[in-house]
């Protein structure tokens, strides 16, 4: 027996001997919602983390669920391709990734990081292990996963295709001045034949487009890896060379922008944290250091004012993405904004707790900081004047933090008929919690 299904046979005998209220129990998480403490039982599934198989001919990889992009990145380079989609921070799991909802710059072209499943094992809540595919007699549970957040079962395997590669990327970055435009040459880009596209947006006046290309040479490639920071870069630099391997990785560095918050863009205090710090892991520890000990709480206290984290990726019709931007700025302010535009990778897809129109293009526009200010407002007044702007415009929230949806509204959004069915048929006894007590409830 190998190794795989040793632990698989471990850990089925291991659900079946629990009662309710299990956990997923891994080193890792990029999740931002805080639970309420209860009493658990933790699964532990650390050890399904290697990456079985590149086939780079036939372009897919077979590996484990609860492997690390950063290890799946790192196995599939040398075989000369990388993962279809590969989200920002190297601690995102493929596992987490597909409950969850993954994107990234090439998304335009191949969708969402489940769009790029071919075949998925599933450790069920029944304590079942179910190979599902888009055209098996499991194919409920391939199109039910994405977004059931571990509240069905935990994949444990999955067969992902993968993209050919070359040696570097050229990156273009185009500025704009207003959003209608920006927008309008999104939508014209995701025809073209380019292989990465995102954006950011500074300030309701400052926009940029950053079109990435392969390419075999290089007249130079830049490091955003220690002492220079590529979010500013692109204000700075119009054309840009990055190896393929640090251009997947460039959000990482800073976490975007968010590294800001732990003072990491100061030159001293990053030579201080080192090239080995400056990365979403150790950024994800100091943030959690920092809720458990109330140290910014307690600043806040001294300086008399209030602040509501909003950290959310929504994601909204195309046509309507100026609109959301615009109010957005005006009603919640934080800047800058991650743009990242998405299509579906294929007409027939069906995705039942995720469902988008398959004919039109998306934006994912995903913000990450706290807003500040000398009046106390209701809990989650910011993050719920999001929910209701997305829900106007037709847009879909992820559900990876707070959220603030009466149940109704919740099941109305998240189709309640489909959840339930998937339930019914793979956790009958409720061994795992369900959507809306996980997602909103915080249980
Ligand atoms: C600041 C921030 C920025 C982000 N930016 C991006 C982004 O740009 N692009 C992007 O794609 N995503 C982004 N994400 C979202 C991220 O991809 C999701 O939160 C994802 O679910 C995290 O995966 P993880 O492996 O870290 O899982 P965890 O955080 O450990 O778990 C997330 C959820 O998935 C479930 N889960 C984890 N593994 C499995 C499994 N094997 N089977 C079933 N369920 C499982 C867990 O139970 C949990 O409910 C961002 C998140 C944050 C906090």
């Amino acid at each position: 027996m190998t190794g795989y299904e040793q632990n698989k046979q471990r850990l089925v005998r291991q659900i079946r001997a629990q009662g309710r209220n299990i956990r997923l129990d891994k080193r890792t998480s990029n999740l931002f919602r805080d639970r309420e403490p209860r009493p658990e039982t933790r699964l532990d599934v650390s050890a399904f983390n290697h990456v079985i198989k590149v086939d780079g001919d036939n372009e897919w990889v077979e590996v484990e669920g609860m492997a690390t992009f950063q290890d799946l990145v790192h196995a599939t380079l040398t075989h000369g391709v990388m993962p279809a989609v590969v989200p920002q921070l190297k601690s995102i799991t493929i596992g987490g990734a597909v409950a969850g909802i993954g994107i990234e710059s090439t998304s335009f072209k191949h969708g969402l990081v489940h769009e790029n499943v071919l075949e998925m094992e599933v450790l069920t809540g029944n304590g079942d292990i179910i190979t599902c595919t888009p055209d098996n007699e499991h194919r409920d549970l391939y199109l039910g996963f994405p977004n059931s957040y571990g509240t069905l079962g935990y994949v444990l395997k999955l067969k992902v295709r993968t993209i050919p590669v070359k040696r570097f990327v050229k990156l273009q970055h185009h500025q704009y001045q207003d959003a209608d435009s920006y927008f309008d040459d999104v939508d014209r880009w995701t025809q073209k034949d380019i292989d990465f596209m995102d954006g950011t947006a500074f300030s309701p006046t400052e926009l940029y487009l950053s079109i990435g290309t392969f390419i075999d040479e290089a007249p130079f490639t830049s490091d955003y890896t220690f002492e220079n920071i590529y979010y500013r870069s692109i204000r700075d630099k119009r054309v840009d060379y990055l190896t393929t391997h640090d251009y997947i990785w460039r959000w990482d560095t800073d976490w975007f922008w968010c590294s800001k918050n732990v003072f990491a863009q100061h030159p001293l205090i990053r030579r201080i944290y080192g090239r080995s710090r400056l990365n979403s892991v150790f950024y994800t520890q100091l943030m959690r250091w920092n809720a458990k000990y109330g140290v910014t709480q307690f600043a806040r206290r001294l300086t008399g004012t209030y602040g509501e984290t909003v950290i959310q990726d929504v994601d909204i019709p195309i046509q309507r993405a100026s609109e959301f931007l615009e109010y957005f700025d005006r009603e919640i302010g934080i800047r800058p904004v991650w743009i990242c535009p998405f299509k579906a990778a294929s007409r027939d897809q069906g995705f039942s707790l995720y469902a988008t129109d398959p004919e039109m293009v998306y934006v994912n526009f995903g913000f990450w900081d706290v807003v500040r200010g000398h009046e106390k407002r209701p809990e989650g007044f910011f993050n719920r004047k999001v929910e209701a702007k997305v829900e106007e415009l037709g847009g879909i929230k992820s559900l990876y933090s707070d959220s603030f949806y009466t149940r109704d509204k919740f099941w109305e959004l998240y189709n309640k008929s489909a959840y339930d069915a998937l339930k019914t048929k793979y956790d009958n006894s409720g061994r795992f919690k369900d959507l809306y007590q996980k997602c909103v409830q915080r249980q």
